[in-house]
């Protein structure tokens, strides 16, 4: 399996040069892995539209908010009738994950709801404790704290195991959900939005911190840090990153364009 980072910025797309190091587009990530599957939408994905028609495309949401599906508005494939695109996500309030998603995309904020666009899009509600297969890839899912609700990812392929925990309030979990739902993890792609001993109550994110906790606990191998906060800038960044380096080699910190094998 192979990971690209396509987008790390968290909340909303950043126009400042001082972030383009670490990342001005927000929350996307390509997994190939033989499938081709996309964790989140935000505008990071349209770093990644040319790819080869003759397979189905996937993609798994772990919620609406605004900065984990901006790119689906113009991201090309989608706009391809010869494309056949597979839309994933867990009910939110009783909405199927259409209904979320047509709410936004769609009038009067867009001419036409996600559902008419060109391609031939199919919508999938996820539920916990049901392992979702996706040719080789076993996929699993659990709500998590976040404002309305996230859903994380669990994903097994050939005896490798990666998650994907952004827009989670770690600070709140106490029944310590993640650490069982992310044991003997190979890779874990966490949120960094808040800066250690910053992290706000109520507002859904984690700090690398944090990650590195979870790490320690649920014996996770590596920790991919992402989903910085609007205002951390580069210079933020690069120096968390050096103290992480100096306390662990296991914790990398996410740049748009980074690719990482699993
Ligand atoms: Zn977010
Ligand atoms: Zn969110």
């Amino acid at each position: 399996m192979k990971l690209k980072v396509l987008g790390t910025r968290g909340s909303f797309v950043s126009v400042k040069k001082e972030n383009e190091i670490y990342g001005r587009n927000t929350s996307s990530f390509y997994l190939d892995a033989g499938t081709r599957l996309f964790l989140d939408a935000g505008t990071g994905i349209l770093n990644c539209e040319d790819l080869p028609c003759e397979k189905a495309i996937h993609i798994l949401l772990s919620h609406v908010h605004i900065d984990h599906v901006l790119g689906l508005f113009e991201w090309k494939p989608l706009y391809d009738p010869d494309r056949e695109i597979r839309i994933y996500g867990h009910r939110r309030k009783g909405k199927t994950i259409m209904e979320q998603l047509d709410a936004i995309i769609g009038p009067p904020y867009w001419p036409i709801r996600l559902s008419q666009f060109p391609a031939k899009i199919r919508f999938y509600d996820l539920e916990e404790g049901k392992t979702l297969m996706i040719d080789d890839l076993a996929i699993d899912g659990i709500a998590s704290i976040h404002p309305d609700e996230t859903y994380m990812y669990r994903i097994e392929n050939n005896g490798r195991s990666f998650g994907y925990a952004l827009d989670y309030e770690a600070g709140r979990d106490e029944e310590r959900k993640a650490e069982r739902f992310f044991r003997n993890c190979d890779l874990v792609i966490f949120d960094g939005n808040d800066l250690p001993g910053q992290e706000k109550e109520g507002y859904g994110h984690s700090s690398w911190k944090q990650g590195m906790e979870l790490c320690a606990e649920a014996k996770v191998r590596k920790l991919l840090i992402s989903h910085y906060g609007y205002d951390l800038d580069d210079a933020v960044l690069k120096a968390e990153e050096t103290a992480v380096g100096e306390l662990s080699g296991t914790c990398v910190f996410a740049k748009e364009g980074m690719e990482i094998s699993l």
